[in-house]
């Protein structure tokens, strides 16, 4: 009897076809001088400093997307939990649910993603397993990241660390992720050239981080938008904040989708964007630093920091007006990451 071609709840027995599974696809893609000692827990050193842990699961629907797919983006996900807190990410785990009758092939894209995204952002995966549930018990499959990096000592960046007067950044384009899922989900065939930003981002925040001993906050807008995240900050650090509209970056064909569908792209989820909050005479530097590199070219000062309202958010509409920007209420968009 050849290989199935599709994941069998055998696959997930621990027996001979787990063995297959793991030494043929996993260990094939995702193997490392750690992984491949397949021993009962993976035992690694670490540089000194302080650990970054970070865990999420993955449940993204649909498993394939423009930009990438659900296994490239629980490495950047992970990865940039980490990152946020200064963590230089170092190890993953992985931990797989599968469907029974997932096409192997679809698995194999999947893991060759990861693969890709973590010899990118330059981790290893060091632990992984495999569970196998009937079919209608999971759709497809789900995946948990848990991420572990090392802060360098004497670095401190938290959400909050925000003072009044402090400046705020994005490194590019809100909204992508968000509006490029919910139009591959409901097939809503646009014209329109979107692609989910999905990267990750410890690349671009070592640059800031480096260039500005200033810096406060780095938080990646994901679920919720940006418009949460800043939300999140200033009443974790006791500040308000005050955005100019005009100076969000926000790609046309994001911005033109948004508007037919009656969506706000600050609400929508970012994947490989961060926000930056930096003292006010580094904002210059940081602005440079995150424009230097690729995933930050279209990067801009967005806002500042005040300290009269604290936890609130307001925005300065291109039109003249003022509103507050308040957190995502509800979900209107589950099975976003
Ligand atoms: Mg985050």
């Amino acid at each position: 009897m050849g290989k199935p071609d599709t994941i069998l709840l055998d696959h997930g027995a621990g027996g001979k076809a787990s063995a297959e599974l793991v030494g043929g696809l996993f260990a094939k893609h995702l193997g490392n001088e750690v992984l491949d000692q397949m021993d009962d827990a993976a035992v690694v050193d670490l540089p000194p400093g302080r650990l970054a842990v970070s865990t999420d699961s993955f449940t993204v629907d649909p498993i394939f997307f423009p930009g990438g797919n659900i296994g490239s983006l629980a490495v950047h996900g992970t990865v940039n939990d980490v990152t946020m807190r200064g963590g230089r990410p170092l190890f993953l785990t992985v931990g797989f649910v599968l469907e029974e009758g997932l096409p192997v092939a679809d698995l194999e894209r999947v893991v060759a993603a990861m693969a890709e995204a973590v010899q990118e952002a330059g981790v290893k995966v060091i632990a992984g397993d495999t569970k196998v549930v009937g079919r209608g018990q999971a759709d497809k499959l789900f995946i948990n990241t848990t991420g572990i990096g090392v802060i360098p000592p004497g670095l401190e960046l938290g959400a909050h660390l925000a003072r009044p007067g402090d400046v705020v950044l994005v490194s590019g384009s809100m909204g992508d992720h968000g509006v490029t899922i919910m139009a591959a989900r409901e097939g809503l065939g646009l014209e329109a050239p979107l692609s989910s930003d999905s990267a990750a981002l410890n690349g671009l925040a070592a640059g800031v981080i480096v260039a500005c001993p200033g810096l406060k906050t780095l938080r990646d807008p994901t679920r919720g938008g940006l418009a949460t995240a800043l939300n999140e900050i200033a009443a974790s650090s006791g500040v308000d904040m005050e955005l100019d509209e005009a100076a969000v970056p926000i790609d046309p064909a994001v911005a033109g989708v948004c508007e037919l569908l009656g969506l706000d792209p600050l609400y929508l989820a970012n994947e490989g964007k961060l926000i930056c909050i930096v003292d006010p005479d580094q904002a210059q530097t940081a602005l440079e630093a995150l424009r230097a590199h690729p995933l930050g070219h279209s990067a801009a000062i967005i806002g500042r920091c005040g300290g009269t309202k604290p936890g609130k958010v307001w925005m300065n509409t291109s039109a003249g007006g003022r509103r507050i920007l308040d957190m995502l209420s509800g979900e209107p968009l589950p099975r976003i990451c």
